[in-house]
This record gives structure tokens, C-alpha cells and sequence, in this order.
């Protein structure tokens, strides 16, 4: 303890419960911990913020600005980005240039980002890539309440005794949230949580229980509780008509569809009672809190199933109280931060968007702009339209990568290779989107960056820098107000720190606000220098009568609309597509416990490659029968949209007839893996947040020549990368080496293999036990270093790849070949190449199970005996998952 250097508190970098974390530097390095004092984790953290130490370093930074492939100087590169855009403005007009920004972003990069483009350059195209995870939230809200605004707070949580998760996997997506809640389940006997997911997910090993619907059908399960609270005489007609506006057409709308429980379980695919048992739970207890995300906001109508449950909050008056609530859960850090400057295309800043030309002119008057839009600019999907089109004919994406989180990624990818000029930010240098950068600006990251960021409930934190700027890397608020000034506008964006800009954004937050506008930090506008590094965690608002913030909304029963009364929205359940007979499976996608987002950070912590070290689909036993497919088998999925090669899971976690890919890998990580090509552009018509949750697919067994572990030194380049781009590559970092898993699915053996790769040349040992037919082992040591080693059989070898990752580390004789061949330290020792469950303690499922059969009958007791779940508890639900599936083993066998 006596060696640290500096002590940080920061946040997380990851997902929207936005934890405080305590990064402390010795002479060894970083190392991070929960921070004890913040009100999102209390010093937890989950799997992915355990390892964030892990991702540090220089390794695969972009550290020097790039123009047209050449590394240059930041002047140059700046005025490139500001010659090009003026250029293009002049030829095409202000429309004709677009901004791509990210959730990852701090609010103070947001800020002059916004205001670059819609007060000064005078482009409303600013969109983000929170349109893909939060738009159908954001539009529900504002339907409902006039503005954006989450009404509750995680203290709501311990006051809950009912927990609605809706498309919301929070086991692990929300970990430490999730937490919180398994808390209080154990701790109150009246507690319960209902999981509402086509899938049975992590988050259902916690629930009591679990309805495992028709995709898409979740407007009609709660216009069916909305009419069975009506049907029951449980609504709280006091609220409804002191403080709402609507209800009569939104109930009628629920009983014309949904008047039956009957019609609901048909519609819905579920039993009668699994429904009559949520409707009754829902309606006996108030203290019902119903936590949605992806699952409810990534469809076509996204922001009607938003209302639909707020719909029922609004009707037994369960808003604003403790314990009670609609809880949206952000998907990424600052997605809220992004919606407070306005970083939505059909936004403007500071909560003020298009539809009121007074608050509108406030914002030109605040920001001296000289061209402020009036317009709404292109949503997410409309831009890259706009791109293909040749509309648009510069963007300048900032900390995102489009080119694998956009559905139909494939033509976004098309559309930025046309695109005359491409600008991209970015921490990495190699990213699927940077390939199509005609300027490429490095950026600071996390750890490095400075700034603040707001999380799920309204929460505002600090992220504070630990380590110095990578080589010439540069906060991204840095660049965009350098481009400004060199574009002419050096009036708005004098800014010399963070603090500065917060301080101008919480000013415009207050200006001229009577109320009005529900975001509104005009306190925090007079912060010193001094007072922003300190800056507590605070729940917006913080205005002078609430210095400590906010901690829910609407208490009062007051809301943001013209009359001052929430709205309900009738909605209706449209009619859901089925499956064709050219693609029958029905494709949903979501995020895996430990992974974030495109794996440009995460991929880089070896742990957390251990968990899913490949891009797999899961399908049901009944589908993988009529398939002919065997776990671990490779399958391609296609549609007119795409195609994707990866390797099956099989499990009753699916419906029969639906499958699930992981949203993760990238043209970096695997060959043929981007989940989001095989999803077409359907938008909410609302929120224009794309249906990234159903598409339809068609399936097809593949049956590689070769089956091939490779590993190498250095990871492949792209040129050699692109050799596997008809087959089956994925790649997972290890610590001193890459490993790759390749399956040759025709026309090319191993010992082309090696010659198209080039690799180096060295000594090559080949196998004396090589056989053309069942298998070929070859190595190349270099300068005493083993360079790579290569196992190709028509099945795979078993190898240990712990004990070949050591390989690369020490010196390397030749004489060691053989045992090197053999791909293992002991040939007559057992590997343990199963399913990673803890990656904190590196326990995988085998030792779990055997610790099973040997008498551990509980977490604990496994916890006890390996550390399994000891740490950060993310794989608890997995633990338990085997645990019930072990002891129930037991139990037939008896
Ligand atoms: S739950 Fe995990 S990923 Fe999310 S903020 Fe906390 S530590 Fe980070």
C-alpha cells in the first residue's frame, strides 16, 4: 500500500450505471477499485470495470495524426479537416458535412461538438450512436412527460419490493445494479422479480419469474396489464385525473386488443398463468419498479412499448414515489450526458429541440451562433443514407465504429468507402471504421481523458485522468475547438479546459430556463477550477434551490408538457412479421457478460477473452436437430442483408424457431462475425432507433477441410487477415502472443496457407509424425524466439494454449521442437479448454462441476473452494446456473 503514487477517483467507462471507481498508480502500474464513496457501486465493480487496468498501455494506439495514410502534425491535420469542410460547405452547403458522435464521449466533447455544427458551421446532422440503444426512451419520455428525464433513482431499488426487467439482461449488462437488486430479493421474503425476455438469460437465474415472450409482442403483455388493472378496479383514479391527460383513449386502446388475459397469452406465446401471475404481483404491490433497455428500445416500435409501460406506472400513480417507477437503463456511460447537450440529430442543446421557436432563439442568443439550425438533422440510419447517396459528403466520426454497430453494416461500410472526405477520432488504430479515414486523429481515452459524465439516474460524475496523453494524442474537445478556430469561429470555442466548457453548458442549461426545461445545472455554471476537479456526484437538477440535486422527479405530480400533466399514449401492437420460408430463423443480437461494444477496449484484456473467446449463434436443441448441427459445429447465417460464420451453442435458452448472435466482434477479432449486417434498416418511425433485436435468417451447417490453431507472435496484419476472408478466422488475444482459430472451409490447405500469410521465414520444424492426411504441426523460431506454431488437422487438435502462450515469453530452443509440436507441456496431462464461468479467478466449468459432485451444494461453498464469484460477482448467475443443473443431475441419477 505504501508505494502508491497518486490515488484517482474516475468512472467507469462502460455501461450507463456509471460506477465511481479509485485508480491508484504504484511503480508497477495502475490498478483500479470500487470507489467506495460514489452512490452507483458503494466499491463494486463488475467483471468488465474489474479489468479495466488490463486495457492500459500504448499497444495499438493511434498516437500521431494521420492524413491520407501518412503520419503529419497536428497544424496539418487540423487544417485539412477545416480546408476540407469549408471546401465541401462552399461547393455543397452546410448540409452537405456530418457529424457521428458516441455515448462514449464526455459531456464537455459533446458540448463543442453541438455547437460546432449547429450554431456555427450550421449543419443539423449531428447524430450519435446512442440512437442505436436509447432514441425509443427518449421519445417515449418526452411523449409522456414533456421532457426527457428519468423520474426515479438507484436508491428506489432498496425501497422496490417488485422488479419488472424488461429486454433488459442485467446480469450482464447492468451488473452492479443487478446486484443491488439480488440484494434486496435475499433480504425481504416479500421481494420479487419478474424477467421479461424471449430469452432466458443470465438475469432469470435470480428471478422468480421469467416470461419468455414472442419477440416483439411487449406492447400487448402491458396493454394487457394496463386493462387488467382497469378490469380489477386498481387504478389510481386520484392521480389520473389530477395530474394526467389521455387515459381514456389509452385504456380503450389496451382493451380493443388486449381485453382478455386469454388474448394476451395468445398473442404473446405464454401460458395464462405465467401472465395472471405478473398482472396480480403488479397489482398488489406498489413498490414496483420496471427496468427496461435494449430489448424495449431497439424495435420498430420502440417508443411505443416505452409508453406502454409508462402507461401503467401513470395509471396506478407509481411515478415519483419511492420505490416505484419506469427506469429506463442506459446502455453506455454518457448516453444521458449526450442528450443533455443536444447530441441527437432532432435535438438542438440543453433539453431544447425543434418544436418551440422561442427556446430555439434562446440558444442562438446564448451561443452568439452565427448560423444556428432550425431544422432537425438526419437520424443515425438517415445520415449513412445520406452518405450512400452522395448528400453528404463529409463526416467526421467521433469514438465509435459504425462500420460494425449499424445494422445493414455492410452498406454503411459501402458508404464511407465512396464518401470524398471521412474524419475520424479514435483512441485505436486499427478499427473497422478507421480502414475508411482519409484524416485520422488520435484522441485521449479513458484514464487519459478529463471530464464529466451522467449515468442512468441523472447522476453526474467526474471522470478524472490518471496517466499522460499517449504520444500526441489530444482531448476531443481539443480537437473540435483547434478545427473551429481554424475554420474561423474562434469566438465560441476559446476553451482551455473541460471546466471551462461544463461551466458554459451548465449556464446554457439555466439560461432563460423558468422551468420549462427540465435539464438545468445552472448551479454548477460559477464551479472554479479548484471546485469542477472536486466535484462531487450529483442527480440533475442543481439549480440554487436544490444545491444537492435531484433525487426524483415528479413528486409533485407535475410534469413538463403545456398543461402540466403527464400524458398517456394509446398505443397498439402491431402486427409482428414471421419468418419467410428463404430465411425461417428469427435473429436476435445483444451484448455477452463481458465484452463492451465493438471490443476496440475490452479485446484487449486477456481475461475477458476467456469468457466467449469466439462469435458463436445459439440455437434451440429442436433447431439444432432439424439442422443437423452439433454444439461447436460452423454456421453460416445469411439473409439479404449479410452473411456471418460462426460456431453454434446449443440451449433451451432459446425459443425454438428464434436464434441469438453477440454484437461484439469485428472485422479485428473474426472474419465473418459482424453481428449487425444481418439486420436491415427498419426504424422505430418515431424514434428512428433501428430494430436491431429481430431479423430473419436463413442457416446453413458449414464443414471446413481444415481445422487450424494458430498462434503467433504479432497479430496478423490486415492484407494478412484478409486471406481467411472466405473463411472462418477468430482471433483471442493472449499475454505474450495471438491466438487464432481458423477453419479452412475449401480450396487452400495448410501449407498455403503459410505461404499466403508470408510469414517469416526461420527454422521451420514440421512434425515427424506429419501426415498429409490427418495433420501437419509447424513452427518458426527466430532469433531464439518462437515467431509463430501452427496445429491443422481435419479435426482440431487439443492443445494447451496457456502452456504455447508461455512458449513466446522465454528464449526458444529448437532442440524443444518436438514438445513444442505436441502442443502441451505433459502429453499425459489433462487440459482444461472448457467454458470459462469466473474471469476474475481464471475457474472454468469443469473444476466448477467436479467441485459440484464433491459436495459443494452453494455459491459459497464453490466460492469457498476455488474463489469463484468472490470478486466481482458477475459470474453469479452462472454459478448458480450450474449449480441447478448439476445438483438436478444429481438428483435423477439418485
Ligand atoms: S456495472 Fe460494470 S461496466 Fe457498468 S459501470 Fe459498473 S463496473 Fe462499469
Amino acid at each position: 500500500m505504501n508505494d502508491i503514487l497518486t490515488r484517482t477517483l474516475t468512472t467507469c467507462p462502460y455501461c450507463g450505471v456509471g460506477c465511481g471507481i479509485c485508480a491508484s498508480e504504484t511503480a508497477k502500474g495502475v490498478t483500479v477499485a470500487g470507489d467506495s464513496t460514489h452512490p452507483a457501486n458503494f466499491g463494486r465493480l463488475c467483471v468488465k470495470g474489474s479489468a479495466l487496468a488490463q486495457t492500459l498501455g500504448d499497444k495499438g494506439r493511434l498516437l500521431v495524426p494521420q492524413l491520407n495514410g501518412e503520419n503529419c502534425d497536428w497544424p496539418t491535420a487540423i487544417n485539412a479537416v477545416a480546408e476540407g469542410l469549408q471546401q465541401i460547405i462552399a461547393q455543397h452547403g452546410a448540409g452537405a458535412v456530418a457529424m457521428y458522435l458516441s455515448g462514449q464521449l464526455l459531456t464537455e466533447d459533446y458540448y463543442v461538438a453541438n455547437k460546432l455544427m449547429k450554431g456555427f458551421i450550421g449543419s443539423p446532422h449531428v447524430d450519435t450512436n446512442s440512437r442505436l440503444c436509447m432514441a425509443s426512451t427518449v421519445a417515449g419520455h418526452k411523449r409522456a412527460f414533456g421532457a426527457d428525464v428519468v423520474p426515479g433513482c438507484y436508491n428506489d431499488i432498496e425501497q422496490a419490493r417488485l422488479f419488472v426487467l424488461v429486454g433488459a439482461n442485467m446480469a450482464w449488462n447492468h451488473p452492479v445494479l443487478f446486484g443491488r437488486i439480488q440484494a434486496v430479493i435475499q433480504a425481504n421474503d416479500d421481494a420479487r422479480l419478474v424477467v421479461i425476455d424471449p430469452r432466458r438469460s443470465a438475469s432469470c437465474e435470480a428471478a422468480q419469474l421469467h416470461l419468455k415472450l414472442r419477440p416483439g409482442s411487449d406492447v400487448l403483455l402491458f396493454n394487457g396489464l394496463l386493462s387488467f388493472l382497469a378490469e380489477q378496479g386498481k387504478l389510481d383514479h386520484r392521480f389520473i385525473n389530477l395530474h394526467t391527460e389521455g387515459f381514456a383513449s389509452a385504456l380503450a386502446s389496451a382493451q380493443q386488443q388486449a381485453s382478455t388475459v386469454e388474448l394476451v397469452a395468445t398473442g404473446c406465446d405464454l401460458p395464462v398463468e405465467q401472465i395472471l401471475q405478473f398482472y396480480r404481483w403488479f397489482t398488489e404491490q406498489p413498490l414496483s419498479l420496471t427496468l427496461f433497455s435494449q430489448g424495449v428500445n431497439q424495435a420498430i416500435d420502440g417508443t411505443d412499448k416505452v409508453n406502454a409501460i409508462i402507461n401503467c406506472h401513470l395509471a396506478t400513480g407509481r411515478i415519483g414515489k419511492a420505490g416505484s417507477g419506469p427506469f429506463s437503463l442506459t446502455g453506455q456511460p454518457n448516453a444521458m450526458g449526450g442528450r443533455e447537450v443536444g447530441g441527437l440529430a432532432n435535438q438542438l442543446a440543453a433539453h431544447i429541440d425543434y418544436s418551440d421557436k422561442t427556446q430555439q432563439a434562446l440558444v442562438g442568443e446564448f451561443w452568439q451562433a452565427p448560423n444556428l439550425v432550425q431544422q432537425p438533422g438526419f437520424k443515425a440510419v438517415e445520415l449513412f443514407d445520406a452518405i450512400e447517396r452522395g448528400e453528404v459528403k463529409a463526416v467526421w466520426i467521433v469514438a465509435t465504429n459504425p462500420v460494425v454497430s449499424m445494422p445493414q453494416a455492410d452498406r454503411v461500410k459501402a458508404a464511407l468507402a465512396r464518401c470524398p472526405l471521412v474524419i475520424v477520432s479514435d483512441m485505436y488504430q486499427n478499427t473497422d471504421t478507421l480502414a475508411f479515414a482519409t484524416i485520422k486523429l488520435p484522441a485521449l481515452g479513458w484514464s487519459e481523458k478529463d471530464g464529466t459524465v451522467t449515468n442512468s439516474e441523472r447522476c453526474i460524475s467526474r471522470q478524472r485522468a490518471l496517466l499522460p496523453a499517449p504520444g500526441q494524442a489530444k482531448a476531443d474537445w481539443q480537437i473540435i475547438c483547434d478545427v473551429a478556430r481554424a475554420m474561423g469561429f474562434s469566438q465560441g470555442f476559446n476553451f482551455s479546459s473541460a471546466a471551462q466548457i461544463f461551466a458554459e453548458h451548465a449556464a446554457l442549461s439555466g439560461y432563460k430556463n423558468k422551468g420549462q426545461r427540465a435539464f438545468n445545472i445552472s448551479a454548477l455554471a460559477n464551479l472554479s477550477a479548484a471546485q469542477y476537479q472536486q466535484l462531487n456526484p450529483v442527480q440533475w437538477p442543481v439549480t440554487e434551490d436544490r444545491l444537492q440535486g435531484t433525487a426524483r422527479l415528479f413528486a409533485d405530480g407535475e410534469f413538463f408538457t403545456a398543461s402540466g400533466k403527464a400524458q398517456f399514449v394509446a398505443v397498439y401492437q402491431r402486427t409482428l412479421s414471421l419468418p419467410s420460408a428463404a430465411t425461417p430463423l428469427l435473429l436476435n443480437s445483444g451484448r455477452l457478460r463481458d465484452q463492451w461494444h465493438t471490443m476496440t477496449r475490452t479485446g484487449r484484456a486477456v481475461s475477458l477473452m476467456q469468457h466467449y473467446s469466439e462469435p458463436f449463434v445459439t440455437l434451440h436443441p429442436a433447431d439444432a436437430a432439424l439442422y443437423g448441427i452439433a454444439a461447436g459445429d460452423f454456421v453460416q447465417l445469411s439473409n439479404a442483408s449479410g452473411q456471418m460464420l460462426v460456431r453454434a451453442e446449443i440451449s433451451d435458452s432459446q425459443r425454438s424457431g428464434e436464434t441469438f448472435v453477440p454484437m461484439h466482434w469485428s472485422a479485428q477479432f473474426a472474419s465473418q462475425a459482424r453481428a449487425d449486417v444481418l439486420f436491415a434498416a427498419h426504424t422505430d418511425p418515431i424514434s428512428g432507433q433501428p430494430a436491431l433485436k429481430l431479423s430473419q435468417v436463413a442457416l446453413r451447417r458449414m464443414s471446413p477441410d481444415w481445422q487450424i490453431l494458430l498462434f503467433t507472435r504479432e497479430p496478423l496484419s490486415p492484407e494478412q487477415q484478409a486471406v481467411f476472408s472466405q473463411h472462418y478466422l477468430a482471433r483471442m488475444p493472449l499475454a505474450n502472443c495471438q491466438s487464432y482459430r481458423v477453419g479452412l472451409m475449401a480450396g487452400l490447405d495448410p501449407m498455403q496457407l503459410v505461404q499466403q500469410l508470408q510469414f517469416i521465414p526461420g527454422v521451420t520444424c514440421r512434425d515427424s509424425r506429419h501426415d498429409a492426411l490427418t495433420g501437419y504441426r509447424a513452427a518458426a523460431v527466430e532469433n531464439k524466439q518462437l515467431q509463430w506454431v501452427l496445429f491443422a488437422g481435419t479435426d482440431l487438435v487439443e492443445v494447451d494454449p496457456l502452456w504455447l502462450n508461455q512458449q513466446f515469453s522465454a528464449s526458444f530452443s529448437t532442440d524443444n521442437h518436438l514438445q513444442l509440436l505436441s502442443g502441451r507441456a505433459d502429453q499425459s496431462g489433462a487440459i482444461d479448454n472448457s467454458a470459462l464461468i469466473c474471469s476474475c479467478f481464471s475457474v472454468r466449468s469443469k473444476a466448477i462441476c467436479r467441485a459440484i459432485a464433491n459436495g459443494a451444494d452453494s455459491t459459497a461453498k464453490l466460492g469457498k473452494l476455488l474463489q469463484c464469484g468472490t470478486n466481482c460477482g458477475s459470474c453469479l448467475p452462472e454459478l448458480n446456473q450450474l449449480l441447478r443443473q448439476q445438483l438436478s443431475l444429481t438428483s435423477e441419477g439418485a
